[in-house]
């Protein structure tokens, strides 16, 4: 099955239901159908080996998307705000890109066929269309560059039946009402903004684009638009919550609040559960090499875990949920030996979802088809999932393993922290040394040797950090990932 077979089914449905845009400049399921379609004569006619998109989230990610599949070759949506050079890197990687530039980035791609994202829908919706959906369910459908937060990035390759195998597991075909609303924020170069495209047009929902995140505008959106699902990464959720500043979020038509894409902090999670009391909130845990969202935490055991004396229970608010159908999971030392639940290792997963392939690479996954995701996580007894951070960023001390997110959240249950960021620097007596970057709220002082015994008091005494720097801001991609090795290049960090 090809992608464009999920949005030939929502027409088949219902071809005149609102697809996508805004109350007043919207598009009909059929119309998206037909300007994709054109659109794609129009990669063909150019001969294009990749669609590439470099644009804000607007009414022409869904179109490149769907055009890519009709003219059966790829789409490779990119990061906007990355340097030229960095753009120039990465296309130079592809075979015979066509790139669909926003206005203002048109100019970053000279030397490649460009056409701007205005004319790309305009010109789609005027050709004639290609009849047939070009790909096979072996053929890729996106490739998606890693963030390279610790590596030059990497091409993965998600094929049409990766794609096509997690929608199909996870979305219910039509579930939608005729009046539900996703609002969008996750950028289309994330594997969410591609995993939210799909779902959306396959369950029936009208997606709204917000092109650049703004916490007022989210807020004023959700209630303009009458939006009743959300996705936001951890950093857009603070964000909400300290714009709300104490006041309820009043969003009534708010059914269904998703984030993901990194570790939501406990403090923020709990003050969103009371700021919007109606809405029901979803922890999606993937990867881009997974095609998105491998566990989920739904609404009922958010408010269960909230609602709860059991610690055992209460602790499910920092669970990633159970795994999705379709998708196996094993927890295995680094020996490779698996491990019981209640153990601590790495997640390995497997399924038709699940890719794990990289352009022009040898495949990671091992011979019974396990992919390994790098996460240090464990099960409890119930299957709740509980990812402990990036395997990479253990920190070794005095021959101790210590997973940094472990004292990151005491650290931000503290009263004056707003963000913190533990890393290891090295050190000649213990190997490495613990720090953490502490971002205070305004008003609200703390110093040095409070936080410190504020860890002791509450972890064991190795797990406190040998050093406290505060700054005004942490670096995080635009997806919310901690740039944890920019911690230590920081003005002002400690020369490592
Ligand atoms: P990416 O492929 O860029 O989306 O990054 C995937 C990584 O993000 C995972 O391996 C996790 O480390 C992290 N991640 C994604 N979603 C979650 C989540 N819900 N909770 C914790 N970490 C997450």
């Amino acid at each position: 099955m090809n992608i464009a077979m999920l949005l030939e089914m929502a027409v088949t449905g219902d071809p005149d239901r609102i697809a996508v845009g805004p109350r007043g400049n919207d598009m009909s399921y059929a119309a998206l159908r037909r300007t994709s379609a054109g659109a794609a004569a129009i990669v063909r006619a150019r001969g294009a080996r990749e669609l590439v998109f470099a644009g804000l989230n607007r009414t022409t990610f869904p179109v490149a998307l769907f055009a890519a599949a009709y003219a059966g070759v790829p789409l490779v949506p990119v990061n906007y705000r990355l340097s030229a050079t960095a753009l120039a890197e990465l296309t130079a990687r592809l075979e015979k890109p066509l790139v669909v530039a926003d206005p203002e980035f048109t100019e970053i791609f000279a030397g490649h066929e460009v056409i701007p994202s205005p004319e790309f829908l305009d010109s789609g919706a005027a050709a004639e269309a290609v009849e047939d959906a070009a790909a096979s369910e072996d053929d890729p459908a996106v490739l998606l560059f890693t963030s390279g937060t610790t590596a030059a990035p990497k091409a993965a390759v998600l094929r049409h039946r990766h794609l096509t195998s997690y929608i199909l597991q996870t979305v219910e075909f039509a579930s939608a009402g005729a009046t539900d609303a996703a609002l969008i924020s996750v950028p289309p170069y994330h594997v969410a903004g591609v995993g939210s495209a799909l779902s959306n047009i396959y369950s029936g929902r009208r997606m709204v684009h917000m092109g650049a995140f703004d916490p007022a505008q989210w807020l004023r959106l959700v209630r303009e638009e009458g939006v009743t699902s959300a996705m936001l990464v951890p950093t857009m959720l603070a964000r909400i919550v300290e714009h709300l500043d104490g006041r309820p979020a009043d969003v009534p038509t708010l059914r269904s609040l998703a984030y993901g894409g990194a570790r939501m902090p406990a403090t923020v999670l709990e003050t969103a559960l009371r700021l919007f009391p109606d809405t029901g909130f979803v922890n999606a845990y993937g990867l881009t090499e997974t095609s998105s969202t491998i566990a989920l935490l739904g609404p009922d055991d958010h408010r269960a875990a909230i609602d709860s004396d059991d610690p055992g229970v209460r602790a499910r608010l920092r669970s990633a949920g159970r795994m999705v159908p379709g998708v196996e999971a094993q927890i295995r030392s680094a020996g490779g030996a698996v491990l019981p639940p209640g153990e601590t290792g790495e997640l390995w997963v497997r399924g038709p979802q699940v890719s794990g392939e990289y352009r022009g690479l040898d495949s990671p996954l091992d011979e019974d088809g396990w992919f390994h995701t790098r996460d240090l996580a464990r099960f409890d007894a119930d299957g709740y999932l509980f990812i402990e951070g990036r395997a990479d960023d253990t920190i070794i001390r005095g021959g101790e393993n210590i997973a940094p997110a472990e004292i990151e959240d005491v650290l931000m249950t503290h009263p004056a922290v707003r963000d913190v960021g533990v890393t290891g620097l090295p050190d000649e007596e213990w190997g490495e040394r613990i720090a953490a970057f502490v971002v205070l709220h305004e008003g609200i002082a703390a110093d040095e040797d409070g936080l410190r015994s504020w860890v002791r008091d509450r972890l064991r005494g190795s797990k406190t950090p040998d050093l406290v720097v505060f700054k005004e801001a942490l670096p995080y991609t635009p997806t919310g990932k901690l740039l944890r090795r920019q911690l230590t290049a920081l003005d002002g960090a400690p020369a490592s």
